[in-house]
């Protein structure tokens, strides 16, 4: 199917061509035309790491308790105790939300790691609906662990990152949750998954301390060694966090061309430092980790915050998302230039009016075409009620 569209020209008088869901040099005559005399035209942003499934988490999740202390805590008294609780309408409800809410915030491309122990299989393919439906692009995984039930959970996390189907705006990636939470063996599986599906790992790395000490524990430097050695890394895998990676090992990371993904308040939030070695990688682009994906909001926390810990490479790093979607999805070139993805965001006065994904208009007068984001999070409130009953 053809899909051209022309955005401008702005109040720069930038016109932006789109035809067949790439930016092109020249426009089409016969594409539909979005004016946007106020408007200033930017490309989309893209969150590099986060949890469609936390999306209900705001709509008034109970708190853990007594209160969890420390990271392992938060994730077992939080997260493991929300993932298990999901269901295919409770993942529906949220994941259409959090979708809606990014574009609204001018975030183009997600790249999500999911895990919902009690609904694996049909898991990956919720998700992808929403993203098709609402429009927006997605490289989508399984966070395959056997934290819950084992060598066989792990394995069915596995197969459920093959069983999702690849568009125009979905990429399947291979997951693991992370390295303290999977066997030799399962890695090892999920390695030869990457090359069986032609696609790369997602993998929570060095997020907290407790992760290189379990990879020291089974005879690893650290989880990065643990991961390479046991050949589950392919060029071009996704690594969340390395807040506890030291200078050498992301140098390393670099020179074997894998990404590093900052969640600046999400590391915050959860008090596991400040990765200060990401400096020492050109791969590093940013995430949000699950809190809403309004990447202006993280890239503010993010100077803040490279502020305070002297980091001066953080310029760059939202930029640097879209290397990794193109790299992923095979397109030419980033940013505004022909050959990248149309994936085009029109501000007016900061507030996003327009929102363009693979050539498809997805918001327009600051609103979702073709679906009701009211009717979206009232959805989502209700199917977050149900949800901390099932907590509970
Ligand atoms: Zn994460």
């Amino acid at each position: 199917m053809t899909r051209s569209i022309t955005l401008g020209p702005d109040r720069t008088g930038r016109t932006v061509a789109i035809v067949d869901g790439l930016i092109a040099e020249t426009v089409d005559p016969a594409a539909a035309v979005v004016a946007c005399p106020d408007g200033e035209i930017a490309p989309g942003a893209v969150c590099a790491h986060t949890h469609l499934y936390s999306g209900l988490a705001s709509y008034g999740m109970p708190p853990a308790e007594p209160a969890p202390r420390t990271f392992i805590e938060i994730l077992e008294k939080v997260w493991w105790r929300l993932d298990r609780a999901l269901d295919a309408d409770t993942l529906r409800a949220s994941a259409r939300d959090y979708i809606a809410k990014a574009l609204l915030s001018g975030t183009t491309s997600l790249i999500d790691h999911h895990e919902s122990p009690h609904f694996i299989r049909g898991s990956l393919q919720v998700l992808a609906d929403a993203a098709e439906d609402l429009g927006v692009r997605v490289l989508l995984t399984f966070g395959a662990t056997e934290r819950n039930f084992g060598r066989a959970e792990a394995e069915t996390g596995l197969v459920e990152c093959g069983n999702v189907e690849e568009t125009p705006l979905v990429r399947r990636l291979v997951g693991l949750h992370a390295s303290f939470t999977v066997s030799d063996d399962t890695i090892r599986s999920a390695g030869d998954l990457c090359r069986a599906l032609g696609t790369v790992m997602h993998v929570h790395v060095a997020e907290a301390v407790d992760d290189v000490e379990d990879a020291r524990t089974r005879g690893y430097a650290g989880p990065l060694e643990r991961l390479l050695e046991l050949d589950a890394l392919p060029i071009g895998s996704i690594l969340a966090h390395g807040v506890h990676l030291s200078a050498d090992q992301v140098r390393q990371a670099d020179r074997l061309g894998l990404w590093l993904v900052q969640n600046p308040r999400s590391n915050e939030g959860n008090r596991v430092g400040y990765p200060v070695n990401l400096r020492h990688s050109d791969k590093v682009a940013l995430g949000c980790d699950g809190w809403p994906a309004d990447m202006a909001v993280e890239e503010a926390a993010l100077v803040r915050l490279a502020t305070t810990h002297g980091d001066d490479r953080a310029a760059g790093r939202l930029d640097a998302g879209q290397r990794l979607i193109a790299e992923r999805f095979g397109f030419a070139a980033t940013g505004l230039n022909p050959g990248a993805a149309g994936d085009v965001v029109v501000r007016e006065g900061g507030k996003v009016m327009t929102v363009v994904v693979g050539g498809r208009l997805v918001v327009h007068g600051g609103r979702l075409v073709g679906a009701d984001a009211e009717a979206i999070e009232a959805s989502a409130r209700a199917e977050a009620e149900r949800l901390w009953q099932r907590m509970a």
